[in-house]
């Protein structure tokens, strides 16, 4: 697949685990309490939204706003293999905590994506590649894996990968007046 494709919401190969793994307090952003693991009422049996076109009059702003970057459908068909929460819903613990992992690991991918746009030299390519090959391994992720990503670690040493990437911002020309 296509990197780029992988990052973007499919919500149609997802098991709408962001409408039931999430807890949400009322708000102007949300317009119910929700626990965690707790099925959105708002969610229908075939996992589509009953109030999709009309969530922001209804107060569900944040369900507009909020973007998995692709992790729900990854977490739904790779880590999980379409068993989802409805055949198992012992496992919205589980999904829940891979798409936190995985929704990070995601961001990491789509940070290290803008930084192309840069004139790299051929270290800094090395290292963006070297990174995107933690972030997005050729083995499919599993549960155990997302587990025990080094999420504190690898967060560093893209921040700190970016950071040097900093001379290429003030190297670009600027606009005369
Ligand atoms: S309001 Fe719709 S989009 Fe938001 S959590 Fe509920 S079912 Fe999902």
């Amino acid at each position: 697949m296509d990197p780029q494709e992988k990052l973007k919401p499919d919500c149609t190969s997802c098991a709408a685990l962001c409408c039931v793994v999430f807890a949400f307090d009322k708000s102007e952003s949300f317009g119910i309490d929700k626990d965690a693991c707790e099925v959105c009422p708002n969610l229908d049996a075939t996992d589509r939204c009953s109030i999709f076109d009309k969530r922001e009059d209804l107060g569900f702003r944040g369900c507009v706003s909020y973007d998995c970057h692709g992790a729900g459908q990854r977490v739904t068909n790779e880590v999980f293999k379409g068993i989802g929460w409805r055949q198992d819903p012992a496992l919205k613990e589980q999904m829940g905590s891979a798409l936190s992992v995985l929704r990070r690991i995601h961001e990491m991918l789509l940070l290290l994506d803008s930084a192309k746009t840069f004139p790299l030299h051929d270290r800094e390519l090395l290292e963006l590649e070297t990174l995107r090959s933690i972030l997005d391994p050729e083995t499919a992720w599993t549960e155990k894996a997302l587990e025990e990503f080094p999420m504190l670690a690898t967060n560093k040493r893209v921040s700190d990968f970016l950071r040097s990437l900093q001379h290429h911002v003030t190297a670009r020309p600027t606009a005369r007046t």
